[in-house]
């Protein structure tokens, strides 16, 4: 590790941001009340106001977006019913069955190489009601941007026509938008404009945003009111908890534009790797190789850290604690590393 790097660059994920100075004054300044009371006017701003941003008309706090998930999911599909998704998505690959232990929702999944809907296997796949003892499909889950795929952004085309296929069938869409900040400032298309398509949609302030903690579900007043009840019920009812909102909600205001510094950044790393500038949309930048577990290792003797997706594949994640300098460094590791283990 050169002198100037006085310790790792960590691009394992965008989770293991530090809060910022200016964030934890705004947590320190917070003004709290209880929230199961609905008495904490920070997370009520909060909920408000990132409802408003997407069009939705209510958002409930809640401390990871896996509970987002779950809580998203359960206010679209009944115990018995299924929801679809793409074969790598995190509510199937991160969530450990959650779905399917806590609320009997079951999932079948369709294969994209880069995790965007595929409208053909959605609709061979859709199972329509056929009374009580069978399975019916009840959603469909996307998630913008896909993490395992790479952080791809779903075409709002595509996103269109899935949504109008969607009321055809009378079935739900929920967007798992993690990183639907990275989609919205990659495509140009608003917030708003993703979240009025989908009937629930999950969000992070805890990935690029740089939050220490906290997601959000969004969408009409009824369901979030019910949502509400089920957290509780799951034990995540919380009290004082603008302390954590306060950090949601300054990343949500001073977080978001940067985001294209991480996208230029990931740029940088991919080409280093030999990746075209397509296969890096936006913070997430994924490497097919021989040998994933010795490129991790080795680049972290170099003190580079980075993950493996499976045995052929390493992630490089940029995020709001790592400089251009520390990109370029990290790319000519990675780079280096992939070439000569390619040989
Ligand atoms: C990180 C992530 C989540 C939520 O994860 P938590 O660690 O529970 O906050 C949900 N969906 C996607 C796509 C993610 O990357």
């Amino acid at each position: 590790m050169p002198a100037t790097l006085s310790h790792a660059i960590d691009l394992r994920s965008d989770t293991v941001t530090q809060p910022t100075a200016a964030m934890r004054q705004a947590m320190a300044t917070a003004v709290v009340g209880d929230d199961v009371y609905q008495e904490d006017p920070t997370v009520k701003a909060l909920e408000e106001r990132v409802a408003d941003t997407f069009g939705h008309e209510a958002g409930l706090f809640t401390p990871t977006g896996t509970l987002a998930n779950l809580l998203a999911i359960n206010a679209l599909v009944p115990a018995g019913a299924e929801v679809l998704c793409e074969g790598t998505s995190h509510i199937v690959r991160a969530e450990l069955g959650a779905h399917a232990q806590i609320f009997g929702v079951t999932t079948r999944t369709w294969s994209h190489p880069h995790g965007t809907p595929d409208l053909e296997q959605i609709t061979a796949m859709f199972a329509p009601p056929m009374g009580d003892l069978l399975v019916r499909t009840a959603a469909v889950s996307v998630e913008n941007t896909h993490n395992f795929a790479g952080g791809t952004v779903i075409d709002l085309s595509q996103l269109q026509a899935l949504r109008d296929w969607a009321d055809q069938n009378k079935c739900q869409l929920h967007i798992d938008g993690a990183r639907i900040w990275n989609a919205a400032v990659a495509s140009g298309v608003s917030l708003r404009q993703y979240g009025k398509l989908a009937d629930v949609i999950t969000v992070c302030f805890s990935k690029g945003l740089g939050a220490p903690i906290g997601s959000m579900v969004l969408g009409q007043a009824e369901v979030i009111s019910h949502a509400r009840v089920v957290r509780k019920r799951l034990g995540a009812g919380m009290r004082q908890v603008g302390v954590v909102a306060a950090a949601a909600e300054y990343a949500f205001t001073h977080h978001r534009t940067r985001l294209e510094e991480d996208h230029l950044n990931a740029q940088l790393i991919g080409r280093y790797c030999g990746l075209e500038p397509a296969a890096v949309p936006t913070n997430i930048v994924i490497v097919e190789v021989n040998d994933a577990a010795r490129i991790v290792q080795e680049a972290a003797n170099r003190g580079v850290l980075i993950s493996s997706l499976g045995r052929t594949k390493i992630r490089a994640v940029t995020h709001l604690d790592i400089t251009a300098d520390q990109a370029r460094y990290a790319g000519r590791v990675l780079g280096e590393l992939v070439a000569a283990t390619a040989r």
